[in-house]
């Protein structure tokens, strides 16, 4: 402000130091104060009148018009004056009001980086008084490393006529670390014909951390995607956060299934350190790390816990030294120990609680400030999110390496099997084939044997009958040469060939059965039954015996088969009576899609053991004596049902009569 005051009135000094020379060309060029100026001007004129020669009255009178004139004309250029001096003055203080005032930190350097002018802002950017920073040069503020860039930076500025544009990191006197836009221009000196740097500096540290966090933000989240385990992943996460926040140390540790929380993946940690910290376990110890991930603070805690629950300490000598030794048995302490002096641990959530931690450390002090561990914070839950995504991964593949070692184990159990099963299947193929040639030779001598049955039935016929009729001849020829016991004998021997033409016309019925059997027709099976009740009609009647019939089913049958069947079935029921008078029953029900018909009667009855023996040929439980027969009757019943695709059964109680039944196809279901 003092430069400016003597220049102004320099500058109305030599003004009207010309208008004046104009007349007064003797007067003394220097620059005068108003009353100098004054005197100045009286010596002048004084001087005049001495050199004036007498002038007539009128020239006079003419001279001091010319004057009078001459002087209003000079107050009115005086006023003029005044006011574009005001003007002036007043433009100079708007500039420097304005330069001093500015939001934006300008500063002019010599050629040799010296401040000469700084305003406010300037000032308070790099946290000094005004004066001090003039004359000193601004590398001061500068680090070292960075100071050849700012050389060459305003080498640039100095020679070339257009705006350049920079970054520089500055510490300031505060300490504090910044990061300014440079805009430069090179400004020549009125005075000296000096170049100097005219530099505005910008502050962008915020807008550059912003940058930072936002470029750690992604490549982080870039990681999972690149990472193909946890292991990997981690450790380049140590890597990024350690470069981000310029920690000397920095290890991220998880919670293990026996609780303990070793360093997963680790940097600029001592190996002895980590030997240390390892075996950690969060039941047994006690430190911070722990009590992070617990999140049990203790009273001593609380000072260095952040408002997201971590621990972050500047200065832990300084910490330790406040604290009771018994509150300094709640810390282990291998941190000091190992020389570091700021540290933090930050706990990693993870949707369902906390995984673990990250561990910062670092030898110098206050290294990681609120916001620094707020911004670590706020990636945890990214980088818990990986790890649990990285662990069931893990999970998942184990599970499947296991899944492929049973489907494996079972293929093999499986293609074992197959290959029993197929030895089983050929033996069996072998074993059906050899079932099958057994069968067909079993038909092929059923066959030979119904056929020698009939040939050797119908054969033995004959001569049976020329016994019988020779026996008979010899009784009627010569009555009076037999005496008694020839005629026994003769009578044994017609009664064993009637009983041979018994057996063997039993025989040849059921060698027919299966070769001489009619077509299946449908017909009611009263109609078959009503033959046989006919055909039993004497044997009924002296048996004194009572038949009772349910309506009969329509089945497709061998109507004559059936006849016999029947006929067989009531003859038994007539033959094996008790002492009462046989009741003989026949009745028919639909069951599963067949029909089911029985002939019960109040005979003797039957033991269950003899069951199944009953419908063998021959089989027989009693002597000719007390029930005559030839054994045949119930295998004949046998052979008709199963050639009609049904079957025959007994039930019975000895003492309380039998039922017969046997079963047709057909019934509807
Ligand atoms: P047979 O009547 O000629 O002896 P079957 O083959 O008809 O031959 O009968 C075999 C045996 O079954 C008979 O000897 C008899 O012991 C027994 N049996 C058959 N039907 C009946 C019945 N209704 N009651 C008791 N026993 C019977």
């Amino acid at each position: 402000m003092a430069t400016k005051k003597r220049a102004s009135k320099g500058y109305r000094a030599d003004r009207l130091k010309t208008a004046e020379t104009k007349r007064v060309t003797e007067a003394p060029h220097t620059s005068c104060s108003p009353n100098d100026l004054r005197a100045l001007a009286e010596a002048v004129v004084a001087k005049r009148r001495r050199d004036l020669a007498p002038m007539p009255e009128p020239d006079a009178q003419k001279l001091v018009h010319q004057l009078q004139v001459h002087q209003v004309e000079l107050e009115m250029q005086n006023e003029e004056l005044h006011r574009t001096q005001s003007a002036l003055e007043e433009a100079r203080d708007r500039y420097v009001d304005l330069y001093d005032f500015a939001p934006l930190a300008l500063v002019t350097l010599s050629p040799a980086g010296e401040v000469l002018e700084a305003n406010l802002a300037a000032a308070s950017l790099l946290g000094l008084d005004r004066k001090a920073l003039i004359h000193p040069k601004l590398t001061r503020f500068i680090p070292v490393e960075s100071q050849d860039a700012f050389h060459l930076y305003c080498h640039q500025v100095l020679h070339s006529e257009v705006r350049q544009t920079g970054e520089l990191t500055l510490k300031n006197a505060t300490g504090g670390s910044l990061t300014v836009r440079l805009e430069g221009i090179a400004a020549d000196d009125p005075n000296t014909r000096e170049r100097h740097c005219r530099l505005s500096l910008t502050n962008i540290t915020e807008h550059k951390e912003t940058e930072r966090r936002r470029d750690l933000t992604s490549a982080l989240a870039a990681l999972f995607a690149h990472k193909n385990s946890a292991s990997e992943y981690l450790q380049a996460v140590v890597e990024l956060i350690r470069q981000w926040s310029g920690s000397e140390a920095l290890g991220i540790r998880l919670v293990n299934d026996a609780q303990e929380i070793p360093y997963e993946s680790w940097a600029g940690f001592e190996p002895g350190f980590i030997d240390l910290e390892s075996r950690l376990s969060l039941q047994r110890d006690a430190c911070c790390c722990i009590r992070a991930i617990t999140q049990a603070v203790e009273s001593p805690d609380r000072t260095l816990l952040t408002p997201g629950g971590s621990y972050r300490c500047d200065n832990l000598h300084a910490f330790t030294e406040q604290i009771t030794p018994q509150e300094r048995a709640r810390y282990r302490g291998n941190c000091v120990k190992f020389g570091f002096a700021s540290v933090a641990v930050v706990p990693i959530h993870c949707r369902e609680g906390i995984l673990g931690a990250i561990h910062l450390a670092d030898r110098r002090i206050g290294q990681f400030p609120p916001p620094v561990i707020e911004f670590v914070e706020s990636l945890t839950p990214l980088i818990g999110e990986a790890i649990r995504r990285f662990q069931a991964e893990a999970e998942l593949a184990k599970h499947r390496d296991h899944l492929e070692e049973l489907v494996a184990q079972r293929t093999r159990e499986l293609d074992a099997a197959n290959e029993q099963l197929r030895t089983e299947v050929a033996s069996r193929e072998i074993a059906e084939e050899a079932l099958l040639h057994a069968a067909e030779a079993l038909k092929r001598s059923n066959l030979d044997l119904e056929q020698f049955g009939y040939v050797a039935s119908h054969d033995l016929q004959e001569p049976l009958r020329a016994v019988a009729g020779f026996v008979r001849l010899l009784e009627h020829r010569f009555p009076e040469k037999l005496d008694a016991k020839m005629r026994e004998y003769i009578a044994g021997a017609a009664e064993g060939a009637t009983r041979m033409e018994r057996l063997i016309t039993d025989l040849l019925t059921f060698s027919r059965l299966s070769t001489e059997g009619s077509a299946f027709t449908p017909a009611n099976l009263a109609a078959p039954l009503n033959v046989a009740l006919r055909n039993l009609q004497f044997s009924i009647l002296s048996a004194n015996a009572t038949v009772t019939i349910d309506p009969l089913p329509t089945a497709s049958v061998d109507e004559s088969q059936m006849v016999q069947l029947f006929q067989n079935l009531i003859a038994n029921a007539l033959k094996f009576r008790s002492e009462h008078a046989p009741q003989i029953h026949i009745g028919a029900r639909s069951e599963e899609g067949r029909w089911v018909l029985w002939v019960r009667d109040n005979g003797i009855g039957i033991e269950p053991q003899y069951f199944e023996r009953i419908f063998q040929v021959f089989q027989r439980l009693h002597t000719r004596n007390k029930y005559p027969g030839t054994g045949i009757g119930l295998a004949i019943c046998k052979k008709i049902v199963e050639r009609h695709g049904g079957q025959i059964w007994v039930e019975s109680q000895p003492g309380l009569g039998s039922t017969f039944y046997f079963s047709l196809p057909g019934a509807p279901r």
